[in-house]
């Protein structure tokens, strides 16, 4: 006989404490931000503007090139702020075009960050931790831990880096997808200035229906997503149909169970009417059988019609052992859901050559360092 042993749940996450930095970088600031700065300096807050505008539209690489703003302001924002936090250490291009950089931040620390292209327009995948304390059993990001959370600026630093890439060709950056490296509702304060300036009109002027977030399921930080109103897209990291696959495959699901996580989404449908992608990401023999689509099928359809599920065939990750599922079975997995009306699309692989999947070259960077 097969017995299962109970799960035992686990206290809420405690907070982590926001990052800030010793020194700030002109990416950390709003445009009230810099109005007050301003305003404390002497100077008339139109100058706040300027500012954005260099930053954001002109995309300079220093203050020096702010040409409209007094030699005397110039030498004070130099003093005040580091221009920008990130330094490219190294980057590769795939052969779909994908490329993906590996930053070093000022502390030392490395993050990465991926620019792809679709036939829509150009997406970048961000990232909001330097590692990860969530402990999914199938992801590399987590592997050596959390170090730290990022500061917005840093978030911020890497659409501007992607999209100076993108101005050598005219392209923008269109889309954005918080799926890095870090678990963002964890830093949460950072994560939510870090939009706020990506869609201020001001600035790059991204539409929040083109940024996505995707969480693994922080139900308290869902609730108060959804309570923001921002028309940003929601996703979530299932992975499983139930509470104890769930917890086997995702820690998280002891502190935070599968029925309050639903719960948490239908409120997010209900407050923002916008659609919740969940991210599926198979498995084979583990979470990949039709029963386990039948079952999803059956908890996703409450959501319809703002539901869509991404399948995802799992990434080889070198310290796990996840096998892929079978093409067959990929089709037939989202056939099960497509006859209980769930659109299910299944996620084209971008950068396989060039280890895009979150967290794989910083692992091979750490990796390199301790050898
Ligand atoms: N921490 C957030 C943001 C990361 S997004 C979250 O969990 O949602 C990155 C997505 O890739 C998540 O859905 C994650 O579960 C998934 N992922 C991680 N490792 C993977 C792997 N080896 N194969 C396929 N997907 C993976």
């Amino acid at each position: 006989m097969l017995v299962s042993t109970p799960i035992q749940p686990l206290k809420p996450l405690k907070p982590l404490q926001p990052h800030i930095p010793e020194k700030l970088s002109a990416y950390d600031l709003t445009l009230e931000e810099w109005q007050s700065w301003l305003k404390e300096n002497g100077q008339p807050s139109f100058r706040a503007g300027q500012i954005f505008d260099w930053l954001y539209v002109k995309r300079v690489g220093s203050f020096e090139e702010m040409s409209n703003l007094s030699k005397e302001l110039r030498r004070k924002l130099d003093e005040s702020f580091i221009f920008v936090s990130l330094t490219e250490i190294a980057s590769q291009q795939s052969k779909d075009g994908t490329v993906k950089f590996l930053f070093e931040l000022a502390d030392k620390n490395a993050i990465e960050t991926v620019v792809m292209k679709h036939s829509y327009g150009n997406s970048v995948c961000v990232t909001t931790q330097v590692g990860c304390r969530i402990g999914c059993t199938f992801c590399a990001s987590t592997l050596g831990g959390l170090k730290r959370n990022l500061s917005a600026g840093e978030i911020v630093a890497q659409i501007v880096k992607a999209q100076q890439l993108l101005d050598a060709t005219g392209e923008r950056v269109s889309s954005i997808v918080i799926m890095g490296i870090g678990e963002p509702f964890e830093n949460y304060d950072a994560m939510l200035k870090f939009l706020k300036l990506m869609i201020h009109e001001k600035g790059l002027n991204i539409g929040a229906r083109h940024i996505t977030v995707s969480t693994s399921g922080i139900v308290p930080n869902i609730h108060r997503f959804a309570d923001e109103n921002m028309q940003i897209n929601l996703a979530i990291s299932i992975h499983a149909p139930n509470d104890e696959l769930r917890s086997k495959l995702m820690p998280v699901n002891r502190r935070y169970p599968f029925a309050e996580l639903i719960e948490a989404c239908k409120y997010y449908l209900h407050t923002t009417g916008r659609r919740i992608t969940f991210e599926y990401a198979l498995m084979g023999g583990v979470n990949d059988k039709a029963e386990h689509a039948q079952e999803l099928a059956v908890v996703l359809k409450e959501m319809l019609p703002l539901v869509h599920v991404n399948l995802i065939p799992v990434n080889f990750v070198m310290e796990r052992d996840f096998k892929r599922t079978e093409r067959d079975d990929i089709f037939a997995f989202q056939r099960i859901l497509e006859k209980h009306n769930i659109p299910a699309t299944i996620r084209r692989e971008q950068g396989s050559d060039i280890a895009a999947a979150c967290g794989q070259l910083r692992a091979k960077h750490m990796e390199s360092q301790v050898r």
